[in-house]
């Protein structure tokens, strides 16, 4: 392959865009890579303040993608990945409950009413199942029952969406929480585990770099440039410039640079605006109706003490903002120093609303405040600093026409630009972890070098095919 004169140029330097630029130089191939931001990474960044690393939510590396797993190890040494002990729990109503869900701490906690007003709501679920199950409430009431989707889905769905859960398509529930049902969580929790070894380690258990997710990265950087493809920082791409039926070149405030082929993992709703000439304007309608959530976290550093063993908890407690507590500490004990930890609140957020526009330092103030009111830390005058990080569309929207706006999007480029191959999260419009954004990014890098047949890199994380290598537990709810 390494006497291919190709010009591929890669939109971003998250886990997609690095990924893309690392199976081009096993080819011998250099590339560039545009990263608009100063830091690597994308939303897999570890964002540094003060000597303190956190995560844009914790990051855990888990993937039944043998070559993703490949790929990990490729880049980062084996000694330079932890093993964690897997703990999460759900806060709501002042008590803690095991998460993933286990059957018998859960009835302790409800009580035998309320458990028993459960079952038999599941039971009607079964009986009578929702009729509209194309939406998030319907279909994750038809397999846990009304009771249970309201004490454990609905509020902090809602939370994280900010919207309706009717709202939310059955998509993000099917991708989320797959094939797991109330009967089956009962079935494995009871009966023997047959052929659930690796399923159980895989919950309890995850891979996790010394130094964060952005250790990763920063690391893939350093490869590439090492093998000569260029990684150029704070150079967002403005224009993609196509004729002739495919792209031909991109343009940076630095100039046109030329290009064979552009693996975009920018947001799908920009690229298709940054076109030049433009798409019409159907297209650029369509562009401009998918959504986004946006994220914010609260880093509060406190006395180790003022802890929980917990690598995260859900809080779906509605008196408080703050949809979940990430423990840095309980991630890696590299991320914190000496004696202290690192707790990051996690607030959902439209870009712009009262939150993402507050002051950091009244944000902090908030966060306190929040962490009081939940009884998780009595004297707020342990907190000994406090960090505000702002992540623009962390998750991109499942709402009722995304489908088929991503199809108008797709089909556009398609035709219009073949060579141009959307990867990744946002880059696909898809709710897609690392190890599915990594797998785009690979399954393209083969298309363009020719595979035959090529791969439809749209079937990634949709057909079972894709994602059924090895065994995994049932994927959870809430991320
Ligand atoms: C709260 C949260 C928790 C998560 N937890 C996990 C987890 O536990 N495990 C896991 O595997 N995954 C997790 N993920 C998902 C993971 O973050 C994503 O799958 C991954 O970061 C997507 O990689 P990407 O390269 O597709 O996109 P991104 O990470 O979004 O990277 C895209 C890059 O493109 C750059 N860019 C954008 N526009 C331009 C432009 N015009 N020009 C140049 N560059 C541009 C951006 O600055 C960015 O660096 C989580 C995500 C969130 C939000």
């Amino acid at each position: 392959m390494a006497d291919q004169q190709l010009d591929v140029v890669i939109i971003g330097a998250g886990p997609a865009g690095l990924t893309a630029a690392w199976q081009l130089t096993k080819q011998g191939l250099t590339s560039t890579v545009f990263e608009a931001d100063s830091v690597v990474g994308g939303i897999a960044r570890t964002a540094e303040r003060d000597g303190w690393r956190f995560d844009i939510g914790g990051h855990r590396f888990f993937t039944k993608v043998q070559a993703v797993e490949d790929v990990w190890h490729e880049i980062l040494q084996d000694d330079e990945f932890l093993l964690r002990p897997r703990m999460s729990r759900i806060y709501y109503k002042g008590k803690f409950f095991d998460y993933p869900l286990k059957p018998m701490n859960a009835l302790k906690n409800l009580g035998v009413v309320e458990a028993t007003l459960c079952v038999a709501s599941y039971g009607w679920a079964r009986v009578r199942p929702p009729k509209d199950q194309s939406n998030f409430e319907g279909w994750t009431t038809s397999r846990f029952g009304k009771r249970l989707y309201r004490i454990f889905f609905k509020t902090y769905t809602e939370k994280l969406w900010g919207v309706p859960a009717t709202s939310i398509q059955a998509d993000w529930a099917a991708q989320r929480i797959k094939n797991l049902s109330l009967m089956k969580a009962i079935t494995n929790a009871v009966l023997p585990k047959r052929n659930q070894k690796e399923i159980t380690s895989l919950i309890e258990e995850f891979q996790y770099p010394k130094y964060g997710p952005g250790m990763m990265w920063e690391r893939a950087r350093e490869l590439v440039e090492a093998k000569g493809t260029k990684v150029a920082m704070e150079e967002p791409v403005t224009a993609v410039h196509h004729e002739g039926g495919k792209a031909v070149a991109v343009s940076t405030p630095a100039g046109r640079h030329p290009a064979s082929h552009v693996i975009s993992s920018m947001p799908i709703t920009t690229l298709l605006k940054i076109m030049d000439p433009p798409p019409p304007a159907e297209v650029l309608a369509a562009a401009d109706a998918l959504g986004y959530r946006d994220f914010l976290t609260i880093a509060l550093v406190v006395p180790e003490a003022c802890g929980f063993p917990d690598n995260w908890i859900y809080v779906h407690s509605p008196d408080v903002r703050l949809g979940r507590i990430q423990n840095f500490g309980s991630w890696s004990p590299y991320l914190v120093k000496q004696g202290r930890t690192c707790l990051g609140l996690e607030y959902f957020v439209f870009e712009g609303d009262d939150l993402w526009t507050s002051a950091d330092a009244d944000l902090v103030e908030l966060g306190k405040k929040e962490l009081h009111t939940l009884g998780l830390l009595e004297d707020t005058t342990k907190v000994e600093a406090g960090y505000v990080v702002r992540m623009p569309k962390a998750y991109p929207m499942y709402d009722a026409s995304y489908k088929a706006n991503v199809g108008i999007l797709r089909t556009w480029l398609a035709e219009n630009t073949p060579n141009v191959f959307p990867v990744g999260r946002n880059g696909m419009h898809k709710y897609n972890n690392q190890d599915h954004s990594m797998y785009t990014a690979m399954l393209s890098v083969e298309n363009i070098l020719g595979a035959d047949p090529p791969h439809d890199i749209w079937t990634v994380n949709v057909e079972e095919k894709y994602h059924e290598e090895k065994d995994k537990p049932p994927v959870e709810a809430t991320t």
